[in-house]
């Protein structure tokens, strides 16, 4: 690697995130995108990335050429769809480059797979790249291990109606740390009650998806006792977040070796 900015390939470039790492990187002398990358049947596949992203001209154009992309670069962040990702793998491990996923809907096949790449490239997976979301999950891990049992666990979160995947990855990834937290709650996870639900079971998590709007993206944890409740709150501002924790996550694996890292690694946490 050069002592010049870090070379960023883009993968879902032409998307709503692509465009906003783009706008993201435009303003960090840190980074520079590279290559950007997208399907052919994209809209706004062949155009040039800055324009597209409504800033100043990037020198890189929206192609399809994956591997040859990861080659040019120093670090590949992929925030396009879960069929992307054996392919994303395959190049990245092919091209021997860091990869920052931060794509949601995974199954549990393709986590299989993330850590098995992880065995051979630095490979950072957040389903949320927020750095507020990094702090939320470790407050709510000490949370619940201070509070104990005793303390039902809900999680709701809202997002924009074009979201496809429900619940978040986040809200996944909150009720996660949560069960690893209460090493005693072999917690099952609940989407929503109706009709006789019977009476709320105490090692189970309520994890509850609300769609509409612009919304960008908000989580609530509550804790609720017998005598108090607990809520602890994240709300996304706007996409340029997710954008700016993308490459906060890139130069941190810029330098790291092969391993599977969260954001609490990019954060020091
Ligand atoms: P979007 O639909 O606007 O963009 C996705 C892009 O990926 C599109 O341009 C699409 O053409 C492209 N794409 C689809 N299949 C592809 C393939 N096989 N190869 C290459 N490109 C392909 O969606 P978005 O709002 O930009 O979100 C993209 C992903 O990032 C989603 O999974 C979303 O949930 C996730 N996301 C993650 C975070 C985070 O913090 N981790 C934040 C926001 C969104």
């Amino acid at each position: 690697m050069s002592g010049g900015p870090t070379g960023i390939a883009l993968i879902g470039a032409a998307g709503r995130m692509g465009r906003a790492v783009a706008r993201a990187a435009h303003d960090s002398p840190e980074v520079s995108i590279t290559a950007a990358v997208d399907r052919p049947a994209a809209d706004g596949f062949g155009r040039e990335l800055g324009e597209l992203a409504g800033v100043d001209p990037l020198g890189v154009k929206v192609g399809g050429e994956l591997l040859e992309a990861l080659r040019a670069a120093d670090v590949a962040i992929d925030l396009s769809h879960p069929s992307a990702l054996e392919g994303v793998l395959a190049a990245a491990v092919a091209a021997g480059r860091p990869l920052v996923c931060g794509t949601t809907g995974l199954d549990e096949g393709q986590r299989a797979a993330l850590e098995r790449a992880a065995g051979e490239i630095p490979l950072l997976y957040a389903a949320n790249l927020s750095p507020g979301i990094a702090v939320m999950t470790a407050l709510l891990r000490r949370a619940v291990a201070a509070l104990g049992p005793g303390y039902d666990l809900e999680i709701v979160e809202m997002h924009h109606r074009r979201k496809l995947d429900a619940p978040s990855g986040t809200a996944l990834q909150l009720a996660g740390a949560a069960r690893q937290a209460a090493k005693e709650r072999s917690a099952t996870i609940v989407h929503g009650r109706s009709g006789p639900a019977g009476e709320r079971p105490a090692a189970e998590i309520g994890v509850h998806a609300l769609r509409g709007g612009g919304v960008v993206g908000e989580h609530t944890a509550i804790l609720a006792g017998e005598h108090e409740r607990i809520e602890i709150s994240h709300r996304a501002g706007s996409r340029e977040l997710f954008a700016t924790g993308a490459l906060r996550a890139a130069l941190f694996l810029a330098g790291a070796g092969p391993g599977f890292y969260s954001m609490n690694d990019a954060l020091g946490l």
